[in-house]
């Protein structure tokens, strides 16, 4: 398909959000009116490495592309503002599968606020999608990085943990073809169907905490990561960034429902499962103890259920208690 046609088709599907934008789509640049301070993160996925097009429909892949990008905007508490996307199509993609992809991604970007400014569109040998998206704030001082922890306060995390992870182990249950249908059925997996839908979409149709993580850092949290590589993965980039060692009590851990059937289908602790396996895409988090309530008032507001895991300590890296009191090595949590 050419590429200019491909465009034009995109550009149909597309609207402007808000009044930044002044030039959107169909320039030789973007044109956004700012303010005070950007916030931009890039992310790409590709076929094979971030998701399999054999368990994922295009569309499934236009929202987790620009669905993992928001989120890192969402832990820095951040307002999204505008994404730019570069396709890389595969020879053969066609035009409805494309215009799936773009539909399900401004559908993402219509419920954030979020206006696609921008793009690209290429032929390669798989389907790659990168997202770049930009967010906005008035002050920095109103952001919050990985590296604000300091010993005593404490470990917080929104919403459920293991569900993304629990729902590839379905779908990868169910091989090619009509995997989804399959997964989604609980076939095999001892998993009430409705919970293992749930675990599937969850894995599928990541959420980004957009107003939970800006609700968070207006609260007055101290480090802040979206919750993409696991648990115990990500609290080590917000030590080794804060220069504290985090403590985590795996049994406080927020599992989601159907994690602990799906991971004895498996032969997989649960606890191990929900602490390590990613794309859960929920906000880790540190805050002082004094405020706690209004963390948990803030979360609560934005639609997020906040779990106390652990504290923060002096020392270095990352922590984990099981529920006798015992720690474990977290190393051998990280790479499983
Ligand atoms: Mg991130």
């Amino acid at each position: 398909v050419a590429e200019r046609a491909l465009i034009a088709v995109f550009e149909e599907l597309l609207e402007p959000r808000g009044d930044r934008l002044v030039r959107g789509p169909g320039d030789d640049a973007s044109v956004v009116r700012s303010r005070p301070v950007a916030v931009t993160s890039i992310d790409a996925v590709a076929d094979g490495t971030h998701f399999r097009l054999e368990t994922h429909s295009p569309a499934d892949v236009g929202h987790k592309a620009l669905a993992t990008a928001l989120s890192d905007l969402a832990a820095m508490g951040a307002e999204a503002g505008e994404a730019h996307v570069a396709l890389a199509l595969p020879p053969g993609f066609g035009t409805p599968a494309a215009r799936e992809l773009v539909a399900a991604m401004e559908s993402l970007a219509e419920r954030c606020g979020v206006t696609i400014a921008g793009g690209d569109v290429i032929t390669a040998q798989a389907l790659a999608v990168t997202v770049c998206v930009t967010g906005w704030a008035d002050d920095p001082a109103a952001l919050t990085g990985r590296d604000g922890a300091r010993p005593g306060d404490l470990v917080g995390v929104t919403g459920e943990l293991g569900g993304s992870g629990a729902g590839l182990l379905l779908l990868e249950d169910g091989g090619g073809g009509g995997a989804g249908e399959a997964a989604a059925s609980g076939a095999g997996a001892g998993t009430a169907a409705p919970a293992a839908a749930a675990l599937v979409e969850r894995h599928r149709r990541p959420q980004p905490r957009l107003a939970a993580g800006a609700a968070l850092a207006r609260a007055g949290v101290t480090a802040m990561i979206d919750i993409s590589d696991g648990l115990v993965a990500d609290a080590a980039h917000v030590a080794a960034r804060s220069g504290c060692r985090l403590e985590i009590e795996l049994a406080h851990l927020p599992l989601a429902e159907g994690v602990a059937e799906v991971a004895a289908a498996h032969g997989r602790d649960p606890v191990e499962l929900g602490a390590t396996a990613g794309d859960d895409y929920e906000l880790l988090f540190t805050a002082p103890p004094d405020a706690r309530p209004a963390v948990e008032a803030a979360a609560a507001g934005a639609g997020a259920r906040v779990t106390w895991l652990g504290r923060a300590e002096r020392g270095a890296g990352v922590v984990l208690r099981d529920a006798e009191g015992g720690t474990l090595d977290a190393r051998g949590y990280e790479h499983q």
